[in-house]
């Protein structure tokens, strides 16, 4: 109903000028009514003054009358003229002023006829004895009528007097009571004021009180965090329910904006973490890639992979596969992460990264193709191929999903690892080209003589059995002098597979020099040896060798046999000489045999 400040102060205002007004209508009627009293009670006791002057002046009349017909004085009888004439003029006014009162005014009309007879029986004796006649002028007052006329004029007079004094004292009691009324009135009045005033004072101030309490106490939860605060906007006043409203735009607008800003706030922190672990990442990686091109073998390389690639990727366990050209299959070179993972080869075909050119991850059961070479309870893996010049190098092989925010690692991990793998198989091509023979594929002389000279140290310190065949084509000049260099070449091909094939990986064939082969031996005592190298020589001998259709006739192969023993110094000269010595025996007997030196 009073909904608005102003409106519940007007109201108010309102209550409280229009109790003054009654209160004020109240006081002036009391005052009215009291003034009302004073005038009615000087107009009584002046009736009653006047009946009083009128009988006062008709005695006086009287007394001048008598002195004049005792005394024959006749001032007496000027002063009678003047009494007569003030008590007529006085009993016409009682007339006038009783007139509200009828019989009040009768009993003054009575008054007036008695007195108008008594001044009348007077002014004739008086009369009588202005003409001299004074005896028969007292006679007539020996008679005795006027004390009779004038009692009946002082009972008429009593009358009103009585009759005026009961209505004064009426009239005083029913004004006591109109003031003590009109007392009780004011009093009430004012207290009716008072509580009225205080009692919606109470009603405003608690209203307003109450709600600035609530939007005081919203205001000090949300600075105190607590975002969410609002105020009920339906206070049952205009002004704090607009108050109320303002504040909770300005609440919800705050909070978007602080929501806005630690959203902001966040982002920046997440790229800063992420800059940071990028940054974290990349000098990782340049360590990494570092030592990589430091590396020279590839159990180096697959240390540095093992060491590095969890640190980039912590957490996701892998492995690092190599393309082997030879056999065309993927070699696993490296593994981290615990358990072990990832098979220990794969054909290109049993990855589907390697058959589609790009990555190819799984990150849910029957999520993908899965393939060939993941284990069959793996639920969620990625495989990247490694590419150099478009031919395939090796693949990476994670055991997890890679999240988004790795990928940047990802790409770069690759890049490096390929890269490195590059640079692996071109040392390796240039270490190969190094200590192999181009035109056998056996080990060259040089990578003879470091070789000897290791396993010799280890035979004298491990007391190891180490032995040395030398062997020396017969009469291959005849071949090139015959068939032309190229099929001489072609026969060295044959007889260096045919010797590489007679022996064990571990031990070492070399191309000595033009037609002579060395090999160092660490897995055959003279024993077993002697007839290994029977069975190559048999082997040989037996050899149908042609060249572009044309047969090139038996070749045989001679061999010099030497086994290394303390009696021998630890270095390779000796030990080869023993073996030359041996087979320069074995030329100089007939040569297509085997001499132990
Ligand atoms: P012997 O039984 O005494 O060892 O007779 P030989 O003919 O085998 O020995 P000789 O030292 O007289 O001749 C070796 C020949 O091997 C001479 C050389 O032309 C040939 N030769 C050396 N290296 C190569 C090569 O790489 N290719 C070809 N085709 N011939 C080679
Ligand atoms: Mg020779
Ligand atoms: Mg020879």
């Amino acid at each position: 109903m009073l909904h608005s400040l102003t409106s519940r102060i007007v109201f108010v205002g309102s209550i409280v000028s229009i109790n003054l007004i009654c209160l004020s209508g109240l006081l002036l009627s009391a005052s009215n009514s009291m003034i009302a009293s004073f005038e009615w009670n000087s107009h009584k006791q002046k009736i009653t003054e006047i009946v009083s002057e009128t009988l006062s002046d008709l005695r006086e009349a009287q007394a001048e009358e008598r002195g004049f017909l005792l005394t024959t004085d006749a001032s007496f009888a000027k002063d009678f003229d003047d009494r007569v004439a003030s008590a007529l003029a006085k009993v016409n006014l009682l007339e006038q002023l009783v007139q509200d009162n009828p019989i009040q005014h009768e009993r003054a009309q009575s008054l007036q006829i008695a007195t108008n007879q008594r001044i009348d029986t007077l002014t004739k004796q008086i009369t009588l004895a202005r003409q001299g006649r004074f005896e028969e002028a007292r006679s007539r007052v020996v008679l005795g009528q006027g004390r009779v006329d004038m009692a009946i004029i002082v009972q008429k007079a009593d009358e009103i007097r009585q009759t005026e004094q009961e209505l004064l004292i009426a009239r005083e009691a029913t004004a006591k009571a109109h003031v003590s009324w009109n007392r009780k009135l004011v009093i009430g009045g004012c207290l009716i004021i008072v509580i009225l005033i205080n009692g919606l004072l109470y009603v405003v101030l608690n209203g307003m009180r109450r709600s600035v309490r609530q939007i005081a106490r919203a205001m000090s939860d949300f600075g105190n965090g607590n975002r969410t605060v609002r105020v009920d906007d339906h206070m049952g006043c205009t002004e704090f329910d607009m108050l109320a409203q303002g504040y909770n735009t300005m609440a919800a607008r705050l909070d978007a904006a602080m929501q806005a800003q630690e959203a902001s706030d966040d982002k920046l922190l997440k790229a800063n973490a992420e800059l940071k672990r990028n940054n974290e990442a990349m000098e990782l990686l340049g360590e990494m890639a570092h030592r990589l091109q430091a590396a020279r073998t590839s159990s180096e390389l697959s240390a540095i992979i093992c060491a590095f690639v969890p640190r980039v990727l912590p957490g996701i366990p892998g492995a690092l596969y190599t393309h082997n050209h030879i056999n065309n299959q993927l070699e696993r070179i490296a593994q981290w992460g615990t358990p072990p993972v990832g098979c220990d080869s794969l054909l290109p075909n049993a990855c589907w990264a390697l058959r589609l050119g790009q990555s190819h991850s799984v990150s849910a059961p029957g999520g993908d193709v899965v393939c060939q070479h993941v284990a069959s309870d793996v639920n969620a893996y990625h495989c990247e191929p490694l590419f150099a010049s478009g031919e395939v190098v090796g693949l990476l092989y994670l055991q997890s999903n890679v999240e988004e925010e790795n990928r940047f690692r990802l790409v770069a991990l690759v890049e490096n690892i390929a890269s490195a793998l590059v640079n692996q198989n071109l040392q390796k091509d240039l270490r190969e080209q190094t200590i192999h023979d181009p035109l056998t594929g056996l080990y060259n002389r040089r990578y003879m003589e470091e070789t000897l000279n290791t396993e010799l140290s280890m035979a004298s310190k491990n007391n190891t059995t180490l032995g040395l065949i030398m062997a020396d084509l017969d009469h291959f000049k005849h071949i090139n002098d015959e068939f032309g260099h190229d099929a001489g070449d072609m026969v060295l091909r044959t007889i260096a597979n045919e010797i590489q094939n007679s022996f064990r990986s571990n031990d070492i064939v070399c191309r000595y020099g033009g037609e002579e082969f060395l090999i160092i031996t660490t897995s055959h005592p003279l024993d077993t040896l002697i007839p290994r190298v029977e069975n190559l020589r048999n082997t040989l001998s037996k050899l149908d060798l042609y060249y572009n259709g044309q047969p090139l006739g038996k070749t045989t192969m001679s061999f010099g046999i030497a086994m290394w023993d303390k009696s021998l110094s630890t270095d390779t000269s000796a030990i080869i000489r023993k073996a030359d010595t041996a087979l320069y025996q074995a030329k100089k007997n007939g040569r297509d045999r085997i001499v132990i030196g």
